[in-house]
């Protein structure tokens, strides 16, 4: 039987929210044994959120997890998403005892193909990003079978200089470390959550996607829109304005 892929998905209120999570929920309806962790950065959830999600007809959890204040009032590059990813940690620690967890943010394009990747993975596997970075590309180096290094245009001191959408963990992997977490330090995050997870080296990390040569997964972003005017609202009944 499959075991559960279990999709950290960290949202947040705004005009583009029901767009990406309808664009992302279908694109998890074609994958099996799903169960999908929809985190709200919010102190309540969102009504459309839910609806969407019941309508799906997927496995979900629809939880929030706003982000400290301290981070929200801060100036400058914030750490988006973190609260919510640890709040999907805390939950797969509570629920969970097997299968793999990703963590897929609400904006990204994923071929349907990824998944059934990422459910080989035995402890950390990695595999390519596209549109990541002012290279396009963030990717593990594979020459000749062998792994040489990191492709990505922001190296930044990293141990681990991937994207959050390039790599995906055993749930049993993370059980055996309680202490892994994801700091709240932007640009870090995903370098500061792998480093986490000791004993794990570069030599332990498992290459997906035929030796890192496919691009299934894409750091798209969408353009910031205006909210619609009030009157709008008749026209297209529910709407999900902030
Ligand atoms: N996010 C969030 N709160 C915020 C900003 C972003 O929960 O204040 C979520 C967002 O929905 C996405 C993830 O965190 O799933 C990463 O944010 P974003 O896509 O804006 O980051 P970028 O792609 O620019 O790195
Ligand atoms: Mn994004």
């Amino acid at each position: 039987t499959l075991e559960p892929l279990y999709i950290i998905t960290p949202t947040y209120r705004r005009p583009e929210q029901i767009p990406e999570l309808t664009r992302m929920s279908h694109t998890l309806m074609l994958v099996k044994n799903v169960h999908w962790l929809v985190i709200e950065d919010a102190t309540v959830t969102t009504k459309q959120v839910t609806r969407l999600l019941e309508r799906t007809g997927l496995k979900f959890e629809h939880l929030t997890a706003p982000m400290p204040e301290k981070y929200k009032q801060k100036k400058g590059a914030k750490p988006r998403g973190v609260s919510n990813r640890n709040r999907g940690l805390q939950w797969i620690r509570a629920n969970a005892t097997n299968g793999v967890f990703y963590f897929a943010d609400d904006d990204n394009t994923y071929d349907i193909a990824l998944f059934d990747e990422i459910r080989k993975t035995k402890r950390v596997s990695m595999f390519p990003v596209g549109l990541c970075t002012k290279f396009g590309l963030s990717s593990p180096i594979i020459k000749n079978g062998k792994f040489v290094g990191f492709y990505d245009g922001w190296i930044a001191g990293r141990k681990f200089p991937v994207d959050m959408a390039g790599f995906a963990v055993s749930v049993k992997f993370l059980l055996q470390r309680p202490n892994a977490t994801m700091p709240f330090k932007a640009g870090y995050e995903e370098d500061g959550f792998l480093k986490s997870l000791v004993p794990f080296e570069p030599k332990d990390i498992e290459f997906l996607a035929d030796n890192c040569t496919r691009v299934l997964a894409w750091h798209t972003q969408t353009k910031k829109n205006e909210p619609s005017a009030p009157l709008n609202m008749k026209l297209y009944g529910e709407t999900n304005l902030v």
